[in-house]
């Protein structure tokens, strides 16, 4: 039986809750199913197929998961690329929103409200609109690019722009449902499906290493939870070094990283043009860091004009992403270093650079 339980100080939580009533603590699922290879749905081609390993009744789907793990030539050196981008509303949110809103419409809810620059909201207003449930999406005035805003119109959502606190707006309007792409443990669920689709995409094998960018860190989670699932049922024999990627404009996990600390220090935002991930402090982040020590991972920052160049560099490639999902591969080199030529490397592309063209 799975229930929601704090992170910091256990205490169980109600189904809809989006963090810890006691000590404002992150939630997590306790009591998942574990992963059985033999449970998958080989005939389903989403993310569907692991329902199993899934607590969630499914109502509504768009097909979201099963994205192409393909293969890519840079610097001379093949790496696998993981095509999240090309989920149903253009983001590997969509894995998350799935699950999440899935979860919610099980309950009397008429309205969710969630906090987004782009992509998280674009996605759960369409999964949203799927469920029949209003949705309200807060959107930083300073930030947010004009065409993920309308997009989050079109498919549904009603945009407020706020320079706001969600924490503010949430405490505000407490008879509404917070869909929260960062807290919510149902959203960081849905995520862990892309590891498990990476495994079965490599004959049953994990990767050396894992690089995906990050803001709040749902994929990063998800993909370490995913792996620790294939571990815990001894289908991988050791973990995947972990890597996150940051802007040099906000960067507390490479921070955090880099003092040793359990979790992430306080920083002040510069500019950058990865407008995705630009998250002072993330809601898991001494979850990430941990994930970063126990697999002898890293975290590395790159700066603008590196992101720029890789954006450019991927579309030669054939490979249309956002600017967010460039840092992974502007971050290549820095990532051999470290793991060496030889090593198979996995690089998430987490948002579609076509949402982005004018
Ligand atoms: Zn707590």
């Amino acid at each position: 039986m799975t229930t929601v339980r704090c992170n910091s100080c256990s205490e169980p939580a109600a189904a809809l809750a989006w963090r810890c009533g006691t000590c404002g603590g992150s939630l997590d699922l306790a009591g998942l199913p574990p992963f059985d290879p033999k449970l998958i749905k080989r005939d389903d081609y989403s993310l569907w197929r692991y329902s199993a390993m899934l607590p969630v009744q499914k109502r509504f789907s768009l097909g979201e998961g099963m994205t192409p793990l393909a293969p890519v030539e840079l610097d001379g050196e093949p790496v696998l690329a993981k095509l999240d981008y090309l989920n149903p509303t253009g983001s590997y949110k969509d894995r998350g929103a799935s699950t999440l809103m899935n979860h919610i419409a099980g309950f009397d809810v008429s309205e969710v409200i969630d906090n987004s620059s782009g992509n998280a909201g674009a996605s759960i207003a369409a999964y949203a609109s799927l469920a029949g449930i209003a949705a309200r999406i807060y959107v930083p005035t300073a930030t947010a690019v004009e065409s993920k805003k309308r997009l989050i119109d079109l498919f549904g959502g009603a945009i407020v722009e706020s320079q706001q606190p969600i924490d503010d707006v949430y405490a505000a309007a407490q008879s509404i449902t917070y869909a929260s792409h960062a807290w919510s443990p149902w959203f960081v669920l849905g995520q862990m499906t892309v590891a498990w689709e990476t495994w079965e995409q490599m004959g049953g094998h994990a990767p050396d290493a894992v690089a995906t960018p990050v803001g709040h860190g749902g994929l990063f989670l998800g993909f370490y939870r995913g792996f620790r699932a294939l571990r815990e049922a001894g289908l991988i024999e050791s973990m995947p070094r972990m890597i996150a990627v940051q802007s040099s404009g906000v960067d507390p996990i490479v921070q955090g990283w880099e003092q040793g600390l359990e979790s992430p220090p306080t920083v002040s935002a510069r500019p950058s043009v990865a407008d995705g991930i630009l998250v002072e402090a993330p809601a898991r982040g001494a979850q990430i860091l941990s994930a970063l020590y126990e697999t002898d991972g890293f975290a590395l920052r790159v700066d603008n004009d590196a992101i720029k160049k890789a954006q450019r560099r991927m579309a030669r490639k054939g490979l249309i992403i956002e600017m967010t999902s460039a840092v992974v591969a502007a971050a290549l080199p820095q990532i051999r270093r470290r793991t060496g030529d030889d090593a198979a490397v996995v690089l998430a592309f987490t948002g579609n650079g076509l949402k982005n063209l004018a």
